[in-house]
């Protein structure tokens, strides 16, 4: 993990192992608020400890910026059992979500750990607090908007915006040190047209903590925003062509944006959505 990084007044930031997940901690008068909670117990545990070089505030708020579990599965370590009972906030299609698909992502890591223990341990903890379209929280000092912007990587992806320090926690509708995944959950239609919302929204000069990578800017996010919505294009196109799922890989050939190995997803998912039926777990197919 990386130490932690104050990405602007009272905003934290540290990536950790694996995955290069962002945890992220807002800082107000009144306790801090935690964004995300990584894979497990443990790992949440080790989240805990490294708070106490943040002083003494306790955790009043936890965000999930996303269902994932490599940003949920800590959830019980901060919730109602944990000793701290922070209340967890999260989209209101997370709890869901987390039936759909990340219960199965559990058995799957069970199954192929080497240490199955630290799976056997996880309780999937859903969000305590639903939120809709928006929320506003008040940390003591500072107020944090909540924002959901449409669907994207997921259909439960929540923006934590902190207005006075001009800082986004975007979770993985952007991301860095790798390609945006698009997941089997995911929604390549649409996630164009949610990072434009986010880009009417931001500032020129705000910060957005993205769920896997460094800081990046407005700059970053367009350039991100422009590959989303040539994917969207690419698969709508070869769709109209009546290129059949199977070759479209081939077919968009050098003009996939990201690499093609991690398009398989986007393809399904946009010719099922353009075929009318929407996106679920392969087994619910
Ligand atoms: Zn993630």
């Amino acid at each position: 993990m990386t130490a932690w990084a104050e990405v602007a007044d009272g905003v934290f930031q540290r990536r950790y192992q694996p995955y290069d997940v962002s945890v992220c901690v807002v800082r107000g008068t009144g306790g801090l608020l935690v964004c995300d909670t990584r894979s497990s117990h443990r790992q949440a545990d080790e989240i805990r400890s490294g708070l106490r070089e943040l002083g003494a505030l306790p955790v009043r708020w936890v965000v999930n910026t996303h269902a994932h579990f490599d940003h949920t599965f800590g959830n019980a370590r901060f919730g109602p059992d944990s000793g701290l009972g922070a209340p967890i906030y999260g989209h209101e299609r997370v709890p869901a979500h987390l039936d759909a698909y990340e219960r199965q992502v559990l058995a799957e890591l069970t199954a192929d750990a080497e240490d199955p223990e630290e799976w056997r341990e996880v309780v999937i903890t859903p969000p305590t607090v639903l939120v809709g379209a928006a929320m506003t929280l008040d940390l003591g000092g500072r107020a944090v908007e909540l924002r959901h912007l449409g669907r994207g990587h997921t259909d439960n992806d929540l923006l934590v915006r902190v207005p006075d320090a001009g800082v986004w926690l975007a979770g993985d509708l952007i991301e860095e040190s790798g390609p945006p995944v698009y997941g089997p959950d995911s929604f390549p239609l649409d996630w164009p047209a949610t990072i434009a919302r986010l880009r009417m929204a931001l500032g020129e000069r705000d910060a957005l903590v993205p769920g896997h990578g460094a800081v990046v800017g407005a700059a970053f996010v367009a350039a991100q925003h422009e590959r989303l919505a040539t994917v969207a294009a690419l698969i709508t196109e070869l769709h109209a062509a009546g290129v059949p799922a199977n070759r479209a890989l081939a077919e968009g050939g050098g003009r996939w944006p990201f690499p093609a190995d991690g398009m398989a997803n986007a393809v399904r998912n946009v010719y099922d959505q353009l075929a009318g039926s929407p996106p679920g777990p392969a087994a619910q197919r």
